[in-house]
């Protein structure tokens, strides 16, 4: 599966918001967006009111961006919230943060979710004893999160767990201080998703 691996800091000023998509850099003032808020490129900036059409588009990409979905991995995703009852908007992000490569940055083992997504593709994390190196796998509650056997030699990880930054953990995940594990406890509740997206933009623009 493609992704992007342009310049992360390209995508917030594409949106002209804070995705926080770089770690400790997003906290500082050489943040992009605190520099420049303009979009990248040359083109100059239109004062016309952006149509209803691009302020879904632009919410969808902000979701993508955040968790680093490419757009064919993203439809499946919501079209797999359709199929379900309840809030489509909900169970859409749900999804998204149950990914293991958001679990991984949620449980404060990576800077980033790019970095995180990098530690599941290069083996490095197992998921119930078992090395996954699928960034889209699903977790479900139950599932135990933890190091391969070889990690703990790799200077970056010792950096990784040394500078991460203590973001606060959701209430739908543990962790094990000293065995570095994590745990699913339940699925992601309203409460402990990133609302700062508004879902029901998303789901209109699937909608169209
Ligand atoms: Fe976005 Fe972080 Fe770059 Fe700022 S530093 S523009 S928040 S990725």
């Amino acid at each position: 599966m493609g992704r992007y691996t342009g310049p992360a800091c390209r995508l917030c000023r594409q949106v002209g918001e804070k995705l926080f998509l770089k770690g400790e850099r997003c906290y500082t003032p050489k943040c992009a967006i605190e520099k420049r808020r303009r979009p990248p490129g040359a083109k100059a900036v239109s004062r016309r009111r952006p149509s209803d059409f691009a302020v879904r588009m632009r919410e969808k990409q902000k979701a993508r961006y955040v968790y680093g979905v490419m757009e064919r991995q993203f439809r499946r995703t919501m079209e797999t919230a359709q199929k379900k009852p309840g809030v489509t908007g909900q169970y859409l992000l749900q999804l998204l943060e149950r990914r293991l490569d958001s679990v991984v940055f949620r449980l404060n083992f990576a800077k980033s979710r790019r970095q995180a997504r990098q530690l599941v593709l290069h083996g490095h994390i197992t998921v119930n004893g078992r090395r996954m190196d699928i960034p889209s796998f699903i977790v479900k509650p139950g599932d135990v999160i933890g190091w391969g056997s070889t990690v703990q030699s790799k200077d970056f990880v010792k950096e990784v767990l040394v500078g991460a930054p203590q973001r606060p953990m959701p209430s739908w995940l543990s962790l094990d201080q000293a065995t570095m594990t994590g745990k699913v406890v339940s699925v992601p509740e309203p409460a402990d998703l990133d609302m700062k997206l508004d879902t029901r933009l998303i789901v209109e623009f699937y909608s169209r």
